[in-house]
């Protein structure tokens, strides 16, 4: 189990058991047992289909859909890193998902958390309806909600590790007994928080999934998504799923993934070093009203949080308490880029409200406690000083247009990096 981690720094370096290794050594040493010639890194073979050894007889690979030797080492990789049985790749995450969803049968039920990322609420409220399968939707943060929900017909409970953007968290275990008592699977999107920071099998989830376009693949260059399970029978219905829908993760991506996943670790440490000195700063800052992030003392939760998972993750929100002031803020920034999406090196802003829950209508939005003046940050591994003055200096020039004043000559709050200046000229 993860020592918790009182910072929510240097959390990838806990005693989690990898195989009787941390975390960040087990993420670097991916055992590729295809390759004939000992390649370091894993070939990429791009073939469709494998040659038979006689006609009647398959080898290790027959058609890339059904396996293809870059996928394995990757999905070998993944079930190492789960002390899964099996782990299976799909081209994106909605992959995935819709994938698990075809476990269900007409007239069976799914029990899902009401608040989850854009693209898994359309396609459990838009798609998975269609297919004849009651969607029940409860806070899974509140057990009972869930007791109540859960009837000998539901077959799945799925909940998101900490929800987006405002970061409640579930308990994984006491989900699972409440399920579990029912018959039902327990599916936990570990997206947000990443192979690094959490195992969801280990607190008695059924399956782990993950986009793997997030932090497992970390800058922004590749789709895909994964399913993780223990126990031969479900990864055998998972993998007649794959094969059968065909959704699967590319000998290319697969091997983009698998270099990603090198530096998984340190990338989730410094992202997240810099996400709680934001943090901290923002809690400062006059005109951030209110700061969400797990690494910040008394935050709802957290110690939950802590017991399911070993870091705080790099995404934080705050509000300002106006919308205008947020949007300038946002478009004011210059090293934080615009654009959706998480996990990757590069720090991301955005107004939730205007992007990734733009589709949730504003009531409902309203009941979450979405309002419209929240700010995400998506935090990378750059220096944390160009981070925070990025913030300042668009704060500043935000309240001097809306004051309708000159902005004042910025000047720096954070530390500026080491200049080297040469010693000999
Ligand atoms: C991004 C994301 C997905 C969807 O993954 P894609 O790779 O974009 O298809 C699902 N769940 C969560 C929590 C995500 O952040």
């Amino acid at each position: 189990m993860a020592e918790p981690c009182a910072n929510g720094a240097k959390a990838t370096d806990s005693k989690y058991d990898h195989h009787g290794l941390a975390f960040a050594t087990c993420a670097l040493h991916f055992q590729d047992e295809n390759d004939p010639y000992g390649a370091k890194n894993a070939p990429i073979y791009m073939t469709a289909t494998f040659k038979l050894p006689s006609a009647t007889k398959v080898g290790s690979f027959l058609y890339s859909r059904f396996g293809n030797p870059t996928r394995s080492t990757l999905e070998k990789h993944i079930a190492r890193l789960h002390d899964a049985d099996r782990a299976f790749c799909f081209s994106t995450g909605m992959a995935a998902l819709t994938t698990v969803m075809q476990m269900v049968e007409v007239g069976d039920e799914i029990v899902a958390d009401d608040d989850l990322c854009g693209g898994t609420d359309r396609l459990l409220t838009s798609l998975v309806t269609r297919w004849g399968v009651a969607m029940k939707r409860a806070n899974t943060s509140h057990l009972d909600e869930v007791r109540a929900a859960v009837t000998r017909r539901t077959k799945l409970v799925f909940l998101e590790i900490a929800t987006n953007p405002l970061l409640q968290i579930t308990d994984v275990a006491a989900i699972s007994e409440i399920a579990h008592r029912s018959g039902a699977l327990v599916v936990v999107d570990n997206s947000f928080m990443s192979s690094a920071l959490s195992r969801p099998l280990d607190h008695g989830a059924d399956i782990v999934m993950e986009s793997l376009t997030k932090f497992m693949s970390g800058h922004s260059d590749a789709m895909g998504g994964f399913l993780a399970v223990r126990g031969e029978q479900l990864a055998k219905d998972i993998h007649f799923l794959l094969a059968s829908e065909g959704a699967c993760l590319s000998p290319f991506d697969s091997f983009l993934i698998l270099r990603g996943m090198q530096t998984l670790s340190l990338r989730v440490e410094k992202a997240q070093e810099n996400a709680q000195a934001i943090a901290e700063w923002l809690v400062k800052h006059p005109l951030a009203k209110k700061v969400f992030y797990l690494g910040l003392p008394g935050f709802p939760d957290r110690d939950l949080h802590f017991k399911q998972c070993s870091g705080a993750g790099s995404v934080l929100c705050f509000t300002t308490g106006d919308v205008e002031l947020s949007k300038l803020v946002a478009d004011g920034a210059e090293v934080f880029q615009k654009t959706v999406s998480f996990g990757s090196v590069g720090s991301l802003i955005t107004l939730p409200c205007f992007m990734s829950h733009a589709a949730v209508p504003k009531a409902v939005r309203e009941a979450r406690g979405l309002p419209d003046d929240l700010v995400r940050l998506a935090v990378g591994i750059e220096f944390v000083g160009d981070l925070i003055n990025d913030l300042d200096r668009s704060f500043k020039l935000a309240m001097a247009k809306l004051g309708g004043k000159e902005a004042p000559k910025y000047e720096p709050t954070a530390p500026t990096p080491y200049v080297y200046k040469p010693r000999f000229q």
